[in-house]
Parts: C-alpha cells; structure tokens; sequence
C-alpha cells in the first residue's frame, strides 16, 4: 500500500483547500463539500456509517479557520460553523480526491 502525506497545504481560493501531496498529485478541496464529508461522531452514524449533516445545513460562506498535522496520518480542521472535532486521515482525503 501507498502513503502518501501532504507535501503543501494552502488556501486555493476563498473557498477551497489545495493539497500537494508527495507524489506531487495536487488535489483541490471545496470548503463546503470537505465539511459535509466530515467522518466524526457527529456527522456521521458510528454504527451505520449515515451521514447526520446535510450540505444545506453548512452555511455556503464556510471558511476553514484553522488546519492542523495530526500525528504522521491526518489533519485537522476547525470551521467557521463553530465544528472543531472533524479529523481527515490522509487515506480519506485522497479518497475524496477525484
Ligand atoms: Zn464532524
């Protein structure tokens, strides 16, 4: 199996996310879409794996205020809507990276 880490992590416009990651794949992350895909207990089913947030409950201004490394395998951000318990495995974000 491949890992792959954020080589750059950087605000693409006011409204997207970019990453770099070290394969120098650059993916392209809407705020909106990120958050909506959030895998915390709070946005999604622990057992049925729903989602518990719907994309008209996030306000379409939704800025990433904070983004932080967690350990060698995830980020974690903090979002305007006031949520801060959403973490991103690297695997998931290339995941969502069509
Ligand atoms: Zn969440």
């Amino acid at each position: 199996m491949d890992l792959f880490y954020p080589k750059l992590v950087t605000r693409d416009s006011t409204n997207a996310l970019k990453i770099v990651w070290s394969d120098d794949k650059e993916c392209i992350y809407d705020f909106r879409n990120l958050r909506l895909n959030c895998q915390c207990a709070l946005c999604k089913h622990e057992m049925t794996g729903d989602k518990l947030i719907k994309i008209e409950d996030i306000p379409e201004n939704i800025n990433l205020t904070a983004c932080e490394v967690v350990g060698n395998y995830a980020l974690h951000f903090t979002w305007s809507d006031g949520h801060t318990t959403g973490i991103y495995s690297y695997d998931y974000l290339r995941k969502l990276c069509n």
